[in-house]
């Protein structure tokens, strides 16, 4: 589903993508084109390509499960101001000079779902300041490589407690498969497959809940994992992020 020419999808569907896009059409990339979409096969907490391949198809869900969850082709409104960092989030600029491809990118509908990640990379340990954003930066070239507008997740959250910004939340995610309207996305780095996260990393992720939800009435039973929407075939965000999902829930509600 990576959509590598901007103008070719109409108008409101997600065509930056999301976890699980599929890259089709690599042998017409230039180099530098294919060597970005290394780096993507690399970065964030993709489905996986077998996973992938298991995917039944098409994914649309079930209307009748999910229409509370999709809604109809909306008319294009124009995109409101940018949005003023939350107080305590670094901002996207203190991390990549990187710019979101806005000819390829959908407007943010109010946020009705929130929706937690790993990376699922290598396991990652440090904390200092400079390796997070390198590992961040990493993270938005990969999905830039794969086709999409910008870094997928609306906000990062490291192993020491920090909270960084990722896309704008102008923006619609990219970060699940058919699942981005309304849905704002919440990395937290590491490979929780492979190590835990850590205390601090919960209590900021905690906390950074408690701001998102406050903010925009999100009501806990709306918090999932990315494992837990039916539509995404992912053992996102590992079993040591994924078993404490439930306390989380009780935490914040
Ligand atoms: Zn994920």
């Amino acid at each position: 589903m990576t959509n590598l020419d901007p103008n070719s999808t109409p108008r409101n569907v997600t065509r930056d993508g999301g976890e699980g896009a599929t890259l089709e059409s690599v042998s017409a990339l230039p180099r530098r084109s294919i060597l970005m979409i290394g780096l993507g096969l690399l970065a964030g907490c993709a489905t996986t390509a077998s996973q992938t391949a298991r995917m039944p198809g098409p994914l649309w869900p079930d209307p009748a499960l999910w229409s509370s969850r999709t809604k109809p082709t909306a008319p294009v409104t124009p995109l409101p101001p940018p949005t003023p960092t939350l107080a305590g989030v670094i901002s996207r600029t203190s991390w990549t000079k990187g710019n979101p491809d806005t000819a390829n990118i959908d407007p943010m509908l109010p946020v009705k779902w929130i929706t937690i990640h790993h990376d699922g990379m290598t396991p990652f340990l440090a904390t200092d300041y400079s390796s997070c954003a390198s590992r961040i930066e990493l993270i938005r070239n990969g999905h830039r490589g794969k086709g999409w507008a910008d870094i997928g997740y609306h906000f990062i959250v490291d192993r020491s407690g920090r909270v960084w910004e990722g896309r704008d939340l102008r923006y619609q995610g990219a970060h699940v498969k058919d699942q981005n309207e309304g849905n704002l996305g919440i990395l937290c780095i590491g490979n929780f497959d492979q190590q835990s996260p850590s205390m601090a990393q919960l209590v900021a992720l905690d906390r950074h809940l408690r701001v998102c939800m406050l903010k925009y009435k999100v009501k806990s039973k709306c918090v999932l994992s990315h494992q837990e929407w039916a539509s995404a075939k992912t053992a996102c965000p590992g079993r040591n992020l994924q078993s404490k999902m439930s306390g989380i829930r009780r935490a914040i509600a």
